[in-house]
């Protein structure tokens, strides 16, 4: 038993939603898995610590996706090494007392960053204090496959893949084989520990008992052609001839208040509920026969998990391009950019072609990997006993740093 917990602090940003669900998940499962021997701290810590454009990347990320061509240039722009690593280093060197402060104040034995842009800076910052033997680092990729080059830092002690593709592209930029490990991407145990029934599900969120359920969503922003394909399903779910619907919608806003206010104001035909942001995603997933979203890969696992075939009908530049055929190729969903050619599929699941759903549904359940945030939380406490005695890192608020890189 150890003398005391060991701390470990995750570094997230909550650019998208998908980097805090998997910083949560983590400390989850720290928390199943082990109980108090391991103290977590999940932060920000460049937005609490830092200035332009470190503080900032929250709203840039925003913005940069919302204006898609921007953000598609400033990640393959950014992608050969020479271009990010200085830039990084520059803005290390720039800010290096308050990161220094930032992540010495948890007095971390372990560092874990789900951010691709949080290996650099807290690894230069480790170097400097001479604690790169003492405290372990270890990246986790939230990325399914054509994720940013730097997510990959030679000088980790782990980098936890999701998947073969993004292990490969981690060997191609120089990491050693002894320090990569694929388990899955990490999804809150909520998901894998759940056992729940679908007719008690629907009770529970006051959903129509029979009639098959389709969920819409657009990651935590809530992005994507969401409302004009809500518009087009509220029609092509709806049986003219038997003057009846074929099934309902639940829309999934996330923290767009202005998609929920107006898909609120409108009129259906069919049974539909408009929600913001949710924190129980295992249940509205266990309720519903499939899933239409973006191609954000928190999302796409988690359906992976709750057997729902996928109709994916965006997906932002850059790193979730990859996931469209990691689903598709694979048999658990289809891409397409249409509301019309979406909502066509949709209401062929729900009609003449079940069997389709079904096959997809299980493919789906085939890719899933529901233990992979358990997997990662074991290795680490593995690497955590290896190393032995504790980092017991001395915290001094007064302390400077010399001759910084
Ligand atoms: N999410 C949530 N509640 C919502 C909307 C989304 O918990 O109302 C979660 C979703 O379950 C997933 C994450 O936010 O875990 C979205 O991550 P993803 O990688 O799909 O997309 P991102 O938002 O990061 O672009």
């Amino acid at each position: 038993v150890a003398e005391r917990s060991k701390n470990v602090l995750i570094l997230m940003s909550d650019t998208g939603g998908g980097h805090r669900a998997s910083a949560e998940a983590i400390r989850d499962a720290f928390r199943i898995e082990f109980g108090d021997e391991y103290r977590i701290y999940v932060k920000d810590v460049w937005k609490e610590y830092t200035g332009w454009p470190l503080n900032d990347m929250e709203r840039s990320y925003k913005f940069m996706v919302k204006h898609v061509q921007l953000w598609k240039v400033a990640f393959h722009s950014t992608s050969p090494r020479w271009i990010h690593s200085s830039y990084l280093a520059a803005i290390a060197s720039y800010y290096a007392k308050e990161v220094e402060a930032g992540l010495m104040e948890y007095k971390p034995d372990i560092i874990i960053s789900v951010h691709p842009l949080m290996q650099h800076i807290p690894l230069s910052v480790l170097k400097w204090k001479g604690l790169q033997k003492k405290v372990i680092f270890v990246t986790v990729i939230t990325d399914l496959n054509t994720c940013h080059p730097t997510w990959f830092h030679p000088r980790v002690n782990r980098c936890y893949c999701p998947s073969k593709e993004v292990a490969k592209r981690a060997l191609y930029d120089g990491l050693e084989e002894s320090q990569i490990q694929v388990f899955g991407l990490p999804i809150r145990p909520s998901f894998a520990r759940a056992v729940l029934s679908k007719d008690d599900l629907r009770k529970e969120l006051e959903l129509d008992p029979d009639l098959p359920a389709v969920l819409l969503m657009g990651g935590g922003e809530g992005m994507g052609p969401v409302k004009k394909t809500a518009m087009v399903l509220g029609e092509s779910l709806y049986d003219n001839d038997q003057g009846k619907p074929i099934g309902q919608l639940i829309i999934i806003c996330g923290r767009n208040k202005a998609l929920a206010s107006t898909l609120e104001s409108l009129e259906w035909k069919i049974p539909v509920k408009v929600r913001g942001f949710e924190t129980q995603m295992e249940k509205w997933m266990g309720a519903c026969e499939c899933i239409i979203t973006k191609a954000g890969p928190g999302t796409i696992a988690e359906a992976l998990i709750r057997g729902l075939p996928i109709v994916l009908n965006d997906y932002i530049p850059g790193q979730e391009k990859g996931n469209v055929p990691y689903v598709v190729d694979n048999g658990a969903g289809v891409f397409t950019r249409s509301p019309k050619e979406t909502a066509r599929i949709v209401s062929e699941w729900f009609s003449t072609k079940t069997d389709e759903l079904k096959r997809m549904s299980e493919n789906a359940l085939k890719l899933a990997q529901p233990e992979a945030v358990f997997d990662i939380v074991k290795d680490i406490h593995e690497l955590a006993c290896q190393r032995g005695p504790l980092a017991n890192i001395p915290y001094d608020s007064t302390s400077s740093l010399t001759n910084v890189i």
